[in-house]
């Protein structure tokens, strides 16, 4: 063990973690919530779908075939486990995650990617949490990470509709071919999926640049309305 993990690790057992969930109470084990949330956070893993009754992680059906996820984003307690991400991501919280989504993706890839996230919000909050999630995704399958992707653009998703989110990608984002011809076949991280504009768009974008296959992960993605 290195001395910057045992310092780590030191640290963790010294210092009270605060849970990712209520953010007031200590983390109890190797788990990053406190005992008052560690019902939510089972519950929130197990949560079936509305068609197949799986939980999101066991989903089988068909509009989802393309894209690995590991919880439901409707749901009020993978919001928080999203903000978390987005806003305070500790190291312990990602990696809880990326373990559970890594075991997800059992493709073959030569690396591992990222849809980057707004260079204003990188700018705001220090980081970029798909990057971070992929990083730890792609050591888990022992995978290079890859930067393959740039952001340009200023305006939040959110408030695009998905035919505007459709037409907004290729000025949105842009590839590095260099770096897609030498990692042809590539699993594409994302925090959520909302419409799948942005993992479509994205995919569509690292194909032209050269890539042969994107398969994509997230960590939450919208149950459809309708029944596949
Ligand atoms: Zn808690
Ligand atoms: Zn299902």
């Amino acid at each position: 063990m290195s001395v910057k993990a045992k310092l780590y690790n030191l640290r963790r057992t010294l210092l009270p973690r605060p849970c990712m969930l209520c953010r007031r109470g200590a983390c109890i084990h190797s788990v990053p919530v406190c005992k008052d949330c560690v019902e939510e956070l089972r519950a929130v893993l197990k949560e079936p779908c509305r068609f197949c009754g799986s939980p999101a992680a066991e989903c089988t059906c068909a509009h989802h075939r393309d894209v690995r996820f590991l919880l439901w984003y409707d749901l009020p307690t993978t919001k928080k486990i999203v903000g978390m991400l987005k806003y305070d991501a500790k190291k312990e919280r990602v990696e809880f995650l990326a373990d559970r989504l890594a075991a997800l993706c059992n493709g073959r890839y030569d690396g591992v990617t990222y849809v980057p996230r707004r260079p204003k919000e990188k700018r705001l909050y220090g980081y970029d949490h798909a990057r971070l999630l992929a990083e730890a995704v792609a050591k888990r399958l022992d995978l290079p990470l890859i930067c393959t992707l740039e952001c340009h653009s200023h305006i939040e998703q959110k408030f695009l509709s998905a035919s505007q989110r459709e037409k907004s990608m290729h000025g949105r984002y842009h590839a590095f071919p260099e770096a897609v011809e030498a990692y042809p076949h590539l699993l594409l991280i994302d925090d959520v999926c909302t419409t799948g504009a942005t993992l479509r768009g994205c995919s569509a974008i690292l194909r032209e640049a050269g890539a042969k296959t994107v398969s994509a992960a997230v960590l939450a993605k919208v149950q459809a309305n309708k029944k596949p």
